[in-house]
Protein backbone atom coordinates (compact mmCIF):
# COMPACT_ATOMS: atom_id res chain seq x y z
CA UNK A 1 0.00 0.00 0.00
CA UNK A 2 1.15 3.73 -0.49
CA UNK A 3 2.28 5.14 2.62
CA UNK A 4 -0.17 7.29 5.29
CA UNK A 5 0.81 9.62 7.53
CA UNK A 6 -0.70 10.13 10.61
CA UNK A 7 -3.03 12.98 9.99
CA UNK A 8 -4.35 10.32 6.85
CA UNK A 9 -4.61 7.61 8.93
CA UNK A 10 -6.73 9.78 11.88
CA UNK A 11 -9.06 10.87 9.59
CA UNK A 12 -9.75 7.69 7.53
CA UNK A 13 -11.44 5.85 10.65
CA UNK A 14 -15.37 5.11 9.27
CA UNK A 15 -16.52 3.05 12.18
CA UNK A 16 -15.71 5.23 15.11
CA UNK A 17 -16.12 8.56 16.92
CA UNK A 18 -13.86 11.59 16.30
CA UNK A 19 -13.07 11.74 19.37
CA UNK A 20 -11.48 8.20 19.33
CA UNK A 21 -9.98 8.32 15.86
CA UNK A 22 -8.21 11.70 17.38
CA UNK A 23 -7.24 10.46 20.57
CA UNK A 24 -6.13 6.42 19.26
CA UNK A 25 -2.44 5.11 18.99
CA UNK A 26 -1.10 5.58 16.15
CA UNK A 27 1.64 3.23 15.40
CA UNK A 28 5.50 4.98 15.42
CA UNK A 29 7.87 5.14 12.96
CA UNK A 30 5.31 5.32 10.06
CA UNK A 31 7.83 6.90 7.90
CA UNK A 32 10.25 3.48 8.50
CA UNK A 33 7.49 0.71 8.04
CA UNK A 34 8.06 -1.84 4.30
CA UNK A 35 4.65 0.01 3.03
CA UNK A 36 5.56 -1.83 -0.55
CA UNK A 37 5.10 -5.12 1.61
CA UNK A 38 1.77 -4.16 3.63
CA UNK A 39 -1.65 -5.36 2.01
CA UNK A 40 -2.69 -3.32 5.26
CA UNK A 41 -1.59 -1.49 8.05
CA UNK A 42 -3.07 -3.14 11.45
CA UNK A 43 -2.17 -2.67 15.08
CA UNK A 44 -2.78 -3.43 18.79
CA UNK A 45 -3.04 -0.84 20.84
CA UNK A 46 -0.58 -0.89 23.33
CA UNK A 47 -2.03 0.79 26.13
CA UNK A 48 -5.47 -1.00 25.80
CA UNK A 49 -4.73 -4.53 24.03
CA UNK A 50 -8.42 -5.14 23.85
CA UNK A 51 -8.65 -2.48 21.29
CA UNK A 52 -7.02 -2.66 17.33
CA UNK A 53 -7.08 -0.79 14.35
CA UNK A 54 -6.65 -1.31 10.42
CA UNK A 55 -6.02 0.73 7.73
CA UNK A 56 -6.38 -0.55 3.78
CA UNK A 57 -6.61 1.32 0.58
CA UNK A 58 -10.32 1.20 -1.03
CA UNK A 59 -10.32 2.63 -4.02
CA UNK A 60 -6.97 4.70 -3.75
CA UNK A 61 -7.96 6.40 -0.36
CA UNK A 62 -6.83 5.04 3.42
CA UNK A 63 -9.90 3.50 4.72
CA UNK A 64 -9.57 3.06 8.87
CA UNK A 65 -11.50 0.56 11.25
CA UNK A 66 -11.52 0.29 14.58
CA UNK A 67 -11.81 -3.16 16.09
CA UNK A 68 -12.17 -4.70 19.63
CA UNK A 69 -10.48 -8.13 20.26
CA UNK A 70 -13.38 -10.66 21.45
CA UNK A 71 -14.00 -12.48 24.24
CA UNK A 72 -14.27 -15.77 22.37
CA UNK A 73 -10.32 -16.78 21.26
CA UNK A 74 -9.74 -20.09 20.05
CA UNK A 75 -7.19 -22.00 22.11
CA UNK A 76 -6.36 -25.20 21.10
CA UNK A 77 -3.26 -26.42 21.64
CA UNK A 78 -3.69 -29.68 19.47
CA UNK A 79 -4.88 -28.30 16.31
CA UNK A 80 -4.23 -24.61 14.43
CA UNK A 81 -6.30 -22.69 13.84
CA UNK A 82 -6.42 -20.29 10.16
CA UNK A 83 -6.59 -16.78 9.79
CA UNK A 84 -9.89 -15.81 7.91
CA UNK A 85 -8.00 -12.94 5.85
CA UNK A 86 -4.62 -14.47 5.11
CA UNK A 87 -5.17 -18.10 5.55
CA UNK A 88 -1.56 -18.28 7.89
CA UNK A 89 -2.22 -21.24 9.96
CA UNK A 90 -1.49 -20.55 13.62
CA UNK A 91 -1.38 -22.02 17.01
CA UNK A 92 -2.45 -21.46 20.72
CA UNK A 93 -3.36 -17.80 20.31
CA UNK A 94 -2.07 -16.73 17.42
CA UNK A 95 -5.37 -16.13 16.11
CA UNK A 96 -7.67 -13.71 17.75
CA UNK A 97 -11.28 -13.07 16.95
CA UNK A 98 -12.13 -9.42 15.82
CA UNK A 99 -15.33 -7.67 15.91
CA UNK A 100 -16.59 -4.13 14.31
CA UNK A 101 -18.82 -1.87 14.43
CA UNK A 102 -20.73 -1.52 11.30
CA UNK A 103 -21.15 2.11 9.73
CA UNK A 104 -23.96 4.13 9.95
CA UNK A 105 -27.41 3.04 11.03
CA UNK A 106 -26.17 -0.44 11.35
CA UNK A 107 -23.42 0.35 13.71
CA UNK A 108 -25.66 2.98 15.92
CA UNK A 109 -27.96 -0.37 16.54
CA UNK A 110 -24.67 -1.93 18.05
CA UNK A 111 -24.30 -4.35 14.28
CA UNK A 112 -20.97 -5.73 14.46
CA UNK A 113 -19.32 -7.86 12.24
CA UNK A 114 -16.32 -10.69 13.25
CA UNK A 115 -13.34 -12.05 11.68
CA UNK A 116 -10.42 -14.30 12.83
CA UNK A 117 -7.43 -12.43 12.51
CA UNK A 118 -3.70 -13.10 12.72
CA UNK A 119 -3.67 -12.04 16.32
CA UNK A 120 -1.15 -9.24 15.87
CA UNK A 121 -2.58 -8.56 12.22
CA UNK A 122 0.44 -8.75 10.57
CA UNK A 123 -1.19 -11.06 7.74
CA UNK A 124 1.14 -9.10 5.09
CA UNK A 125 4.26 -10.50 6.38
CA UNK A 126 3.50 -13.94 7.11
CA UNK A 127 1.99 -13.91 3.61
CA UNK A 128 5.50 -12.67 1.88
CA UNK A 129 7.56 -14.77 4.42
CA UNK A 130 8.80 -11.85 5.73
CA UNK A 131 7.52 -13.36 9.60
CA UNK A 132 7.43 -16.54 10.92
CA UNK A 133 4.22 -17.74 13.44
CA UNK A 134 4.48 -20.39 16.37
CA UNK A 135 4.20 -22.97 14.15
CA UNK A 136 7.25 -22.46 11.41
CA UNK A 137 8.05 -22.17 8.06
CA UNK A 138 4.69 -23.35 6.06
CA UNK A 139 4.20 -24.89 3.09
CA UNK A 140 1.99 -24.08 0.35
CA UNK A 141 1.53 -24.45 -3.27
CA UNK A 142 0.57 -20.72 -3.55
CA UNK A 143 3.13 -17.95 -4.68
CA UNK A 144 3.48 -15.43 -2.69
CA UNK A 145 1.41 -13.32 -5.38
CA UNK A 146 -1.39 -15.71 -5.25
CA UNK A 147 -1.32 -14.97 -1.40
CA UNK A 148 -1.10 -11.60 -1.60
CA UNK A 149 -4.09 -11.73 -3.83
CA UNK A 150 -6.09 -13.89 -1.55
CA UNK A 151 -5.37 -12.16 1.02
CA UNK A 152 -6.73 -8.90 -0.42
CA UNK A 153 -9.94 -10.60 -1.51
CA UNK A 154 -10.37 -12.04 1.89
CA UNK A 155 -9.92 -8.21 3.55
CA UNK A 156 -12.08 -6.57 0.94
CA UNK A 157 -14.86 -9.32 2.03
CA UNK A 158 -14.58 -8.22 5.54
CA UNK A 159 -14.44 -4.26 4.72
CA UNK A 160 -17.40 -4.78 2.65
CA UNK A 161 -19.43 -6.01 5.49
CA UNK A 162 -18.31 -3.28 8.07
CA UNK A 163 -19.05 -0.44 5.69
CA UNK A 164 -22.50 -2.03 4.77
CA UNK A 165 -24.58 0.28 6.38
CA UNK A 166 -28.05 -1.26 5.87
CA UNK A 167 -29.90 -2.37 8.77
CA UNK A 168 -30.21 -7.02 9.30
ZN1 LIG B 1 -3.59 -13.19 8.90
Amino acid sequence: MNPVTENEIRSSFVNCSRGEARRLAVPRGLPELPWPDLDFLGWRDPGAPERAYLVAERGGAPVGVALRLGQEVRRSFTKSTLCSVCVTPHAGTGVALFTAPRVGAAGRQGNTVGAYMCADLACSLYVRGRKETELGVRFESLSVAERVARTTVNLDAFLDKILDDTLA
